[in-house]
């Protein structure tokens, strides 16, 4: 869909990626080579290379900004009001004081916590609809998305008292149907949402929602005792959930048991399980390929006290 869409940013990537079989007609198998955090990373550092207002500059910008469009309108199409039934009975199991962190953009998760109406639904709308203070939110159940959200509206309207500012889109305390379109509720102009592009470079300015939501997922980590990631890898240019994660080697109670659900994590010398192991060094991972396994094997490691059914520790990797 992208050609028909977004014309130059599908030459583009045909051309830069050496997807010859396109040139001619689409051939998927190509198209799934590319990585897209490769091609933002591509994009981004192109934008930065030539001075505001010149053609190539334009260029690259007009590309990210399209890439961006049709990711976010393509996920909105697959999981608007969707909910996950696995998600519900991993999230069934939480304590109210237990949070949750996504870098998803897309809302199934937050559909899965308002359906079964479970604290953190209504503890994350207050975050955001308040100006989110980290010190009011520690300690309390919370889902924070740390890339943004299909459901984040910003104004573009550079003259709105709005412009520039992240709103949840709630109606009536609920999610809002995105499928008809998002207006500015200041000037009626229509919004984009908010999303944290996947490159390096992830502007995460002092001061701003997004850094008071990383530092709130900073202070919730201290009190942690068990994490569970389900389909995360860390890939390489995530540097900042890195920075975040290996801060629990500062806990004072030690590291917390490690819970990954991640078909990669099954490869003991794939990529997956490398940075998994190097970055919790020396605590035993516990492994589930999928969230339908994790879902039917797994629940009752998350019923049970951290750590009192660990593993036997991973052989090391050379
Ligand atoms: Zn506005």
């Amino acid at each position: 869909m992208l050609g028909p869409m977004y014309e130059g940013l599908n030459e583009l990537i045909v051309r830069a990626w050496g997807l010859d079989h396109n040139l001619r007609a689409l051939d998927q198998d190509e198209w799934r080579r590319v990585g897209i955090e490769e091609v933002f990373t591509f994009l981004d550092i192109g934008e930065q290379m030539y001075n505001v207002g010149t053609s190539y500059h334009r260029a690259f910008s007009a590309c990210k900004r399209d890439l961006e469009h049709f990711i976010t309108l393509l996920l909105m199409v697959k999981s608007e009001g969707l909910h996950c039934e696995h998600l519900l009975d991993v999230l069934s199991t939480l304590q109210p004081n237990d949070s949750i962190i996504s870098f998803n953009w897309d809302t199934i998760a937050d559909f899965t916590l308002q359906l079964a109406k479970f604290p953190q639904f209504a503890t994350y709308c207050d975050l955001m609809v308040k100006r989110p203070l980290v010190n009011d939110f520690v300690g309390r159940g919370v889902l924070l998305k740390l890339h943004g959200s299909l459901n984040w509206m910003v104004c573009q309207n550079l003259d709105c008292s709005r412009h520039g500012q992240i709103r949840l889109a709630l109606r009536d305390g609920q999610l809002a149907d995105l499928s008809v379109g998002s207006k500015c509720p200041e000037c009626g102009q229509e919004e984009r949402p908010f999303i944290i592009p996947p490159t390096s470079r992830k502007l995460i300015r002092r001061g701003s929602t997004m850094h008071r939501l990383w530092m709130l997922a900073r202070e919730q980590l201290a009190f942690c005792s068990r994490i569970v990631f389900i389909g995360y890898s860390f890939p390489p240019t995530d540097s900042h959930s890195e920075w975040l994660f290996r801060q629990i080697h500062f806990l004072d109670e030690g590291l917390p048991e490690v819970i990954v659900v991640n078909p990669g994590i099954m490869k003991t010398r794939g990529p997956v399980a490398v940075r998994y192991s190097r970055l919790f060094k020396g605590r035993a991972i516990h492994k589930f390929a999928t969230l339908a396994d994790f879902s039917r094997d797994g629940l009752e490691l998350l019923r049970s006290k951290p750590g009192a059914r660990a593993e036997a520790p991973q052989p090391r990797l050379p």
